[in-house]
């Protein structure tokens, strides 16, 4: 083990040129190297792949990488090979001699890392190479694709099981953006995750202030935020319609730097909006959430959404399109009571009791209350007794959404391991 922490370095560097891992990769990477069932959830860009092909290289055999898109593994194998290292990936565009030629390299020990999508798992000629192959360890990535919970379901991930139970000394790394508590639940049940050590980056964007509001006129309060600040943000609501109404309502209030974007615009007015948006250090876009991929606009001040997003998942992309060069940000949500109906469609699917969570999500509305725009950074503190009395719930259920809301880090703990005293920002 004392050799790996040197070797370790000397691979990145020799290989991939880098001086140093990123936050977790390098905790990562020594699980794997001791043969630990593991579980990564790192949000996208992080470096996951690293945390597999590392070990792959320093371990004896071959690892086995489950991934769900063929292109996605020409990608990487064409990566890992453009950095010398032998790589392979399975598909059905090989014909049998080159098959042939990959299950040789593997079994000659030459192939340090082969990706196979998670149908192969069961294809016989696959499965008697297999028995002549040393594994080293299997990598699963996108691992939330076992989850019948998420968009991104495949059947096919339930193969794993079955592969794992034949070939239980291997041990198992999983690998996903997606941290919910469900999914990640999932995962380590249907992968058979035995005592899996689990590494959680956080989601959470220090940045950003997230306020919610009760509005009864959103108009006027949109416009009365906007009079006063001075620097570049988003309005997100929910329709064309909307964008086009509240934009022309500030337009006839003296607000000349806003305008509004959606689907319904041609390329070239996306475009022009877009490129004058992105170049002033003022302006401020109302916009569906037909704005949003590829926003790469470092000085974004606020967003500001009309009403709640479809998803929490969604809110949190956009919110996170504030403060991206790390300087102290806000995100406003405002909303009204009629609205917290809506919350029944985007909790679907989430949690399972609605009008639970419901219950606790309007009282932390209510909470929430904030008057102006440049507020002194104000801290609520929350107690369980005070969930309790006003909704009637046990103290387990409300932990489960607290939990849940923690996790998508739309509330923020001020004590991970303490829901008895929570901190809100
Ligand atoms: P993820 O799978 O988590 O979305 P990737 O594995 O695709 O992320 O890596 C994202 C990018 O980060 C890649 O371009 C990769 O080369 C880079 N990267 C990974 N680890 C490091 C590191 N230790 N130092 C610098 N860049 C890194
Ligand atoms: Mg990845």
């Amino acid at each position: 083990s004392q050799d790996f922490q040197q070797l370790k370095y000397e691979t990145l560097k020799h290989f991939w040129g880098y001086d140093s891992f990123r936050d977790s990769q390098e905790g990562i990477i020594d699980a794997v190297l001791y043969e630990k069932d593991t579980l990564a959830l790192l949000p996208t860009g992080a470096g996951k792949s690293l945390c597999y092909q590392l070990p792959a290289l320093l371990k004896e055999g071959v690892c086995l990488v489950i991934s769900p898109l063929l292109a996605l593994m020409k990608d990487q194998v064409n990566q890992l090979k453009f950095n010398q290292i032998e790589a392979e990936y399975l598909s059905s565009e090989l014909d049998e001699f080159d098959s042939e030629v990959i299950y040789n390299r593997c079994k000659d020990g030459l192939t340090k890392l082969l990706y196979v999508s998670p149908e192969r798992l069961t294809n016989k000629q696959f499965l008697q190479n297999i028995e002549e192959i040393q594994l080293s360890f299997i990598a699963v990535d996108e691992a939330h694709c076992i989850s019948e919970w998420g968009q991104d379901f495949r059947p096919s991930y339930q193969n794993i099981k079955e592969f794992r139970r034949n070939n239980p000394e291997i041990a198992c790394l999983a690998l996903t953006a997606t941290a919910t508590p469900k999914v990640l639940e999932e995962i380590k049940t249907k992968l058979e995750l035995k005592n899996p050590t689990i590494f959680q980056k956080s989601f959470k964007r220090e940045n950003i202030k997230i306020f919610t509001e009760e509005v009864s006129d959103k108009y006027q309060r949109i416009l009365n935020i906007l009079k006063y600040a001075t620097k570049s943000g988003i309005v997100y609501v929910r329709t064309r319609k909307e964008a086009e109404q509240l934009t022309e309502f500030l337009h006839k209030n003296n607000l000349q730097n806003v305008d509004f974007f959606h689907a319904g615009l041609t390329t070239k007015e996306k475009n022009t909006r877009q490129n004058f948006w992105n170049n002033s250090a003022q302006n401020v876009l109302i916009s569906t959430n037909a704005f949003g991929m590829g926003i790469d606009k470092d000085n974004v001040r606020f967003v500001i959404h009309f009403s709640p997003s479809p998803s929490i998942e969604n809110y949190y992309q956009e919110i996170g399109r504030a403060g991206r060069d790390g300087k102290k940000s806000f995100a406003f949500l405002l909303w009204n009571k009629q609205e917290l109906v809506n919350f029944d469609q985007i909790l679907k699917n989430q949690i399972p009791n609605k009008e639970e969570f419901l219950k606790i999500i309007s009282y932390l509305y209510s909470i929430f209350q904030v008057a102006e725009f440049e507020l002194p950074e104000k801290v609520f503190q929350l107690n369980m007794t005070g969930i309790q009395n006003f909704t009637k719930l046990s103290k387990a259920k409300i932990n489960n959404v607290l939990t849940f809301l923690h996790n998508q880090e739309i509330i923020y703990f001020n004590d991970n391991k303490s829901l008895s005293s929570i901190e809100l920002l």
